[in-house]
This record gives structure tokens, sequence and C-alpha cells, in this order.
């Protein structure tokens, strides 16, 4: 199937907005993409014809929203082609996926002593609940460090592996840099030493597929909002045997098999055992319409869409006076960069007045700031739905404010 930009952009009404009295140019979606027609309408038309609570009633509507709610899960174990429906967790996003592996794996598992290792270029999501758990457990955060081109010195996984070593948690695109790792090299070399490990998907998987059981990892977490999808919806796909061995994280309904005062509380099989309280069911169901979405263009024709307008924004930005990109030339999704020594948020707010959004600040990445010793950057996202004019709109932008900023 062939792209049609036209099209896809129809589908989204809100890129049809004006902003600052500018057509909106929204260069913002690592942050939060925004959602298809067919996204809204899924969750609109749940709460008009099919609300009701799932899991807990006998009537007909309930059972009807726990078997909408059921076949998402099905479609996410084929989105990541897990081996099975049963290794999909659903939680809020990556930021939940990554703390209830922490807590429930980490906390379990972890001895003072253990280590775990990450990367310089993790978002914080898969930063902080690592050391929190290290701090609770006496483990140790390790992590690989970056190269000058932005991508990882992977040279040094094997040095900083030893026979402590517990987990590997990387991210498979940072949201920074936009670097592609070789996740599936890592993960190799982390199984070989029978370390567990985890990919943070969430700039990942809207840019290509992916497939858990190629990749051999033992997580993978991705955030629905990134993809086209609601908010407050996100996956973590877990290894079967790795899943039923964890404990519950939260308690509540929903997570037990018998509660007694008396004789304690049994608990629910993985994946249920780790969705206490009643789940965010409209944004499941709006999460298997962007799933669905997605599936029906085809990531293979979105990857090759994306790569053609990253190859003409990374042309043209080149020319802007004074810009400095930062990370590799092979890259997905976004473009990282800062004007001379202005300060991002000027450039972000000078780009906001001719109606084009990008993101500015730390990006939840302050070790990557630190590397590359700024307080901030600009960063530009280019997905499906952004045009060559787009583009073409920032890269006049930017020049623009050089020549009034100096
Ligand atoms: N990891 C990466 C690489 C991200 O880009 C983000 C979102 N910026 C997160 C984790 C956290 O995702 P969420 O806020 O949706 O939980």
């Amino acid at each position: 199937m062939s792209f049609d930009l036209a099209r896809v952009r129809a589908e989204f009404p809100l890129l049809a907005r004006e902003v600052n009295g500018q057509p909106l140019a929204y260069l913002d979606s690592a942050a939060s993409a925004q959602k298809p027609q067919a996204v809204i309408e899924a969750e609109s038309q749940f709460y008009r014809n099919g609300y009701a609570a799932v899991h807990r009633g006998i009537h007909t509507l309930s059972a009807e929203a726990t078997t909408e709610m059921e076949n998402v899960r099905v479609q996410a174990a084929a989105f990541l082609n897990a081996a099975s429906a049963e290794e999909i967790v659903f939680v809020k996003g990556t930021t939940e996926a990554i703390n209830l592996v922490a807590n429930s794996w980490g906390s379990s598992q972890l001895q003072p002593g253990d280590n775990i290792i990450i990367t310089e270029m993790e978002h914080h999501a898969n930063i902080v609940p690592w050391q929190m758990v290290a701090q609770r457990t006496g483990a140790e955060v390790r992590f690989i460090p970056l190269t000058p081109q932005g991508e990882l010195d992977i040279a040094q996984l094997p040095l900083l592996m030893d026979s402590r070593t517990r987990l590997l948690a990387v991210t498979q695109v940072s949201n920074v840099l936009g670097t592609e790792n070789p996740v599936k090299e890592l993960v190799a070399q982390a199984k070989a030493a029978g370390v567990v490990t985890l990919i943070d998907g969430a700039q990942a998987v809207m840019h290509h597929s992916v497939d858990v059981q190629d990749l051999d990892c033992d997580f993978y977490v991705f955030s629905g909002h990134k993809i086209y999808g609601p908010t407050g919806i996100g996956i973590l796909y877990g290894r079967k045997a790795l899943l039923d061995q964890m404990p519950p994280w939260e308690g509540g309904g929903a997570m037990i098999a018998t509660v007694s005062l008396t004789n304690g509380t049994t608990y629910a099989a993985a994946p249920w055992r780790f969705e206490a309280g009643s789940p965010n069911t409209a944004a499941i169901i709006g999460l298997g319409a962007a799933l669905k979405w997605i599936g029906e263009l085809g990531l293979d024709v979105i990857c090759q869409r994306e790569r053609e307008l990253m190859r003409y924004a990374l042309d043209k930005l080149a020319l802007v006076p004074d810009i400095i990109i930062y990370g590799p030339s092979q890259r997905s999704g976004v473009v990282a960069f800062n004007l001379g020594k202005h300060h991002a948020f000027d450039v972000g707010s000078f780009l906001d007045q001719y109606g084009i959004a990008i993101r500015t600040g730390h990006h939840c990445a302050m070790p990557l700031m630190h590397y590359y010793q700024v307080p901030a950057m600009c960063r530009a996202s280019f997905v499906l739905y952004n045009t060559e004019e787009e583009v073409d709109r920032l890269v006049a932008g930017l020049t623009r404010i050089h020549r009034l900023l100096g």
C-alpha cells in the first residue's frame, strides 16, 4: 500500500486548527501524538453505546465491555508478536509499566550487591524507578555511556556486566536524539549472561514494527498516547514465565482469587494479578482502535515515509545558521537542536508565535543534557502526518529567529 499523506492528515481533526493566527505545524508528537478520528470515535462510541464496568457484572453490557477489553489484550499481543495475550498487562503508560517491574520483579529479586544496567540516554521513567528500587534493596545502578555521536558505547556493556548483574533496561529509541539502539544485540549479550532485559519502546513502536519474540527481551513497555491512542493507557509485555513468578505490586479489586480477613488473600493469575481496581476501559478500547488504524496503514509504509521526511528535515535544518544538531545521522522520529547560544525556551516561544509547536526543555533526560553540557534543547518530532512544508516553515522560522536575536 502506498502512503497518501493528504488522506492521513484528514483523519486527524486537530491538525486543521490554527494557532496564533497561523496553520498549526504540530512537531511535538514524540511528547504526545494527535488522535485520528477512528480513535476518537471508538472511545466516544463506547461511552455512548457500550459503557459498563468490566469483569464484575453478569449483565450484557458488562460482558460486552469485558470482551472488548480482552480483545484489545489479544490485539496488543499480536501487535508485539507476543506468544500469548496473558503476557500483556494494561498499565497507565510506560512510566507505570517500568515502576511495576521495578516494584514487583525488582523488589522481590534484587539483593544487596546486585546491579542493574541502564544507559546514559534513558528517559527519567527508565532511571528513577531503578534508583528507587536500588536504594530500597541495596543494589547499584550502572549505565552504558554515550559516544560523542549520540550513540551507546556498547563496547562498555561486557565491562559493566558481572556475576551480580540482574537487569539490563534500555530504550529502543532515544526520545531526545532519535538514536536507534541495537537492542537485539544488547538483549543477546545480556541473555547469555543470565541477565533479565527490559526494553523501553515508548519512542519506537510508532515508527517500526516490534517483535518481542525475535528481540527475545523479557519485558517491553510502551504508552498508548504516543502511538495515536488515548492518554492514560499503556502496555507492559512480560515473558509469561517471569510474570507468573512476580508478586503483585498494587492490591485491590480485580487482582485477587480469594480474600479472607483471617486467612489473607490469594491472587489471580498474571496478567490480571497486576491490574488492581477498575481499568481505564475507554482508553483500552481507544488503544485497540489506534493499533487497528496503524495496522491498516502498515508500519512498513509508515517507516518508509517517516525516513524520507527525516532525511529532508535533517538536510534542511543543517542550513540554519548557528544550529547545533544533537545525535546521529540515522535516527527515528526526533531532531534535537539548539540555535547558537539562545535558550531553547526563547526559540520555542518564537516558533509558537509562528504556529509551530515543538518541545523545549530537558526532555526528562537530565543525564543526557549533562552529557552535552546544556540546560535544555529544542526538539522537533516528525511523524506520519507531518509534511515537507512544515519542515520548511520550521527552517524559515529558525532562520528568522536567528536574524532577530542575533
Ligand atoms: N520513555 C521514553 C523513551 C519516553 O519518550 C517517554 C515519554 N516521553 C517515557 C518513557 C514515559 O512515557 P509516559 O509519560 O507515557 O509514561
